[in-house]
């Protein structure tokens, strides 16, 4: 039997900016579209989270911005900075991957981990309720989470559990823990398969189960099964480790052995132009440069350079090609070249060292301020 936790951070993007202004606490707070000093802000976007306040009101994410402004017109709009939630995401993956060996981020604020083995050891709900208490010491965000034996039990317990909630489901009873939820209640059902469910007099996961699964098949298809297996609890989807990439790169092995520099040149541009695209797009800078030349007689070498955080080509090319240079000195044939991008982290690249220093110094400074208020006197 395994045991599976889910940890959820309650209203992640609400919760960052009441870290970054504590006088949007205790206020209905909605983060989504556009902010008020841009035109046209009242028109765009949905929300992509809002404060338990809000949602008094009836607003709930994935709603149009124009909809949630009428039902709460007193709330507070702001637009949301990924960035930061990036960075907060990172310090929680951070608590969590210091005591947990195997563990899975779902999201920016979601996580799965296995904790299969370690009930001999600790007790898995004592030692679930400690990281729980860890993340909101650690970071000021407050988390809940599910204990039970399979990913899909633990995340439905961390939903009803919510917020600052926790849920342990034993083994035995998850398929009464989830039989009186509404059909609604199980990840991925939306609102159109809710709707066709209704009208076959379908409610509550109770009922579904009921439904001969050939059936389902027959009105949903392959997700048909899929929706019959979660309404009696199985799932077997295994945790799948988090890794975050270090180093990206590329090489390019050519057809004929070639001694043509300045195709080898605009070879290696090409490649560079490529990956530092691929850079910005996973809004990663680069912190030390390789290239890399296999002659054809399968010699390889290569050379790094660090640099200073960064993704941009205009910068990046001098260096590669000087890189190139100074290894191309054998002046025989090549058989491959490659670039690689090391200690990559998370960064914008259109930033500039003046405000990317600015930026860091305010997070350094809100990071003193949580560990001031959440930190050893607290607990
Ligand atoms: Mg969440």
């Amino acid at each position: 039997m395994r045991s599976i936790l889910h940890l959820d951070l309650d209203t992640f993007f609400v919760s960052v900016e009441r870290l970054r202004n504590t006088a949007f606490c205790g206020k209905p707070l909605i983060i989504g579209g556009v902010s008020h000093n841009e035109p046209g802000y009242q028109n765009r976007g949905v929300v992509s989270s809002c404060s338990y306040e809000a949602r008094r009101f009836g607003v709930h994410a994935a709603m149009p911005i124009k909809l949630a402004r009428k039902l709460c017109p007193e709330a507070i709009f702001l637009r949301g900075d990924f960035d930061t939630y990036q960075k907060y995401s990172k310090l929680v993956t951070e608590v969590i991957a210091d005591q947990a060996p195997i563990f899975e981020k779902a999201s920016i604020d979601e996580f799965y981990l296995d904790l299969t083995g370690m009930d001999r050891y600790f007790g898995c709900q004592k030692w679930s309720g400690e990281l729980q208490q860890k993340v909101s010491k650690e970071t000021g965000l407050f988390a809940s989470y599910g204990l039970s034996i399979n990913k899909l039990i633990a995340k439905m317990g961390t939903t009803e559990s919510k917020p600052n909630g926790a849920l342990c489901i034993a083994a035995g009873t998850e398929k009464a823990f989830i039989a009186p939820l509404a059909v609604r209640k199980i990840p991925q059902v939306g609102q159109m398969t809710e709707r066709k469910l209704r009208q076959m007099g379908v409610q509550t996961i109770k009922v579904l189960r009921e439904i001969p699964p050939r059936l389902l098949e027959r009105e949903f298809g392959k997700n048909g099964i899929s929706l019959w297996k979660k309404a009696n609890a199985i799932d077997d989807r295994p945790v799948v480790p988090y890794r975050e990439r270090k180093t990206i790169g590329s090489e390019k092995t050519f057809q004929i052995d070639t001694i043509d520099v300045s195709f080898l040149r605009s070879e290696l541009l090409k490649m560079l132009k490529a990956l530092t695209f691929e850079l910005r797009n996973e809004k990663k800078l680069a912190a030390t440069v390789t290239v890399k030349i296999r002659y054809a007689d399968f010699n390889t070498f290569s050379k790094q350079k660090k640099i200073t955080h960064t993704a941009d080509d205009h910068l990046l090319k001098p260096v590669v090609l000087h890189l190139f240079d100074q290894l191309y000195e054998r002046r025989q044939r090549i058989r491959m070249i490659g670039i690689q991008f090391g200690k990559l982290v998370h960064g914008h690249p259109q930033m500039n060292l003046f405000d990317d220093q600015a930026k860091s110094l305010r997070l350094l400074k809100e990071m003193d301020g949580i560990r001031k208020r959440f930190g050893k006197g607290i607990i």
